[in-house]
């Protein structure tokens, strides 16, 4: 569980993971919080936590990452067979989980919670299932529809994502791109109960455009068809002024044609440029190969082994 300024959610939290264990006693429960450089209270909950019950475990961050990594710390520091990635808000309702097992069991890898129905407005949910649609015309892996980060992992998925470091993440992507397999359940995500969303339109739009940059190389390509479409047209209205000037012999005009040629290849270059900028942007961020993040401890421990070097390999 990532969280972040969640200090108001953990009593909530705290009564959803007994119920987790009441409900399935027949495996060992491990509940591992991630503390994504909070500002409140919420390491002293987990701290709390860890006290009164050896099955939290906690791990702190040195700074606030976002949620992208917070989970990807949650990937290197789990222990078990399976993991289930839940929001710390408990906005993921505890009562699937039994499925997700259940799936499991029968040998599914990859059980992800898909959105029934959700309390948001509805132009976020028209701008979310146009967002996916816009995403799976771009590649030809599959993209699971209003599914978030609430889903079940085999150990096996979870290895594979432990090798993609890539600081610039969309996790939604790489679960489709690791394949294994997949089983959609569907679940009624719930109202927060505490604090508030960590996420402004803002980053909402620049979690998008992650999602489309970190995934997919096809903007590149529309850079190219746009440059290639109006050289062609560009090419044809050439031969138009040449004809046309031979002919009737043109007299000096033209003055709002140039203006608007001018102004459109401005345009054109400029977005081909800023596309060029976001991948290169990104290139730049990955070639630097730092470490995706920090720990300030695990359950209250400092410069512990892992510390520097997550293990990552894959499990021979
Ligand atoms: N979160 C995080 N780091 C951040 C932002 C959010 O770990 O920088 C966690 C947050 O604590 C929560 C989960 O990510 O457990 C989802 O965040 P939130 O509930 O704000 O998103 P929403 O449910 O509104 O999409
Ligand atoms: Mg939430």
């Amino acid at each position: 569980m990532p969280a972040y300024n969640e200090e108001s959610s953990f009593e909530q939290l705290a009564s959803c993971m007994t119920r987790v264990r009441d409900e399935n006693p027949d495996y060992e429960w491990e509940f591992l919080l991630v503390n994504d450089g909070s500002t409140d209270n919420t390491l002293q909950q987990m701290i709390k936590l860890h006290e009164s019950d050896p099955h939290y475990n906690y791990l702190d961050l040195s700074r606030n990452y976002g949620k992208e990594i917070a989970m990807m710390a949650g990937f290197d520091y789990a222990t078990g067979d399976a993991l289930i990635i839940m929001d710390a808000d408990m906005q993921h309702p505890v009562s699937v989980i039994p499925e997700m097992l259940r799936y499991w069991e029968e040998g599914y890898d990859d059980i992800y919670a898909q959105r029934r129905s959700s309390n948001e407005s509805w132009l976020k949910s028209k701008t979310s299932s146009l967002y996916y649609k816009l995403l799976q015309s771009l590649t030809r892996i599959p993209i699971q529809k209003n599914t978030g980060d609430f889903r079940l992992l085999d150990r096996s998925c979870v290895e594979a994502l432990k090798q993609m470091r890539e600081v610039e993440r969309n996790t939604k992507g790489m679960y489709s791109w690791i394949g294994y397999h997949k089983k959609g359940i569907y679940y009624d995500q719930l109202q927060r109960q505490q604090g508030s969303s960590k996420w402004s339109a803002m980053s909402l739009f620049n979690l998008a455009l992650n999602g489309i940059m970190s995934y997919s190389t096809a903007p590149l390509r529309l850079a190219s068809i746009l440059g290639l479409l109006v050289s062609v047209v560009a090419f044809i209205y050439l031969i138009y002024i040449i004809i046309v000037t031979n002919l009737y012999g043109e007299p000096v005009q033209g003055f709002p044609t140039i203006m608007v040629t001018m102004l459109f290849l401005g345009g054109v270059q400029l977005l081909g440029m800023g596309i060029l900028g976001e991948y290169l942007a990104r290139v730049f961020n990955e070639v630097k190969g730092r470490p995706a993040y920090f720990i300030n401890s695990y359950n209250g421990k400092r410069n512990d082994s892992r510390q520097s070097q997550p293990q990552h390999q894959a499990k021979s």
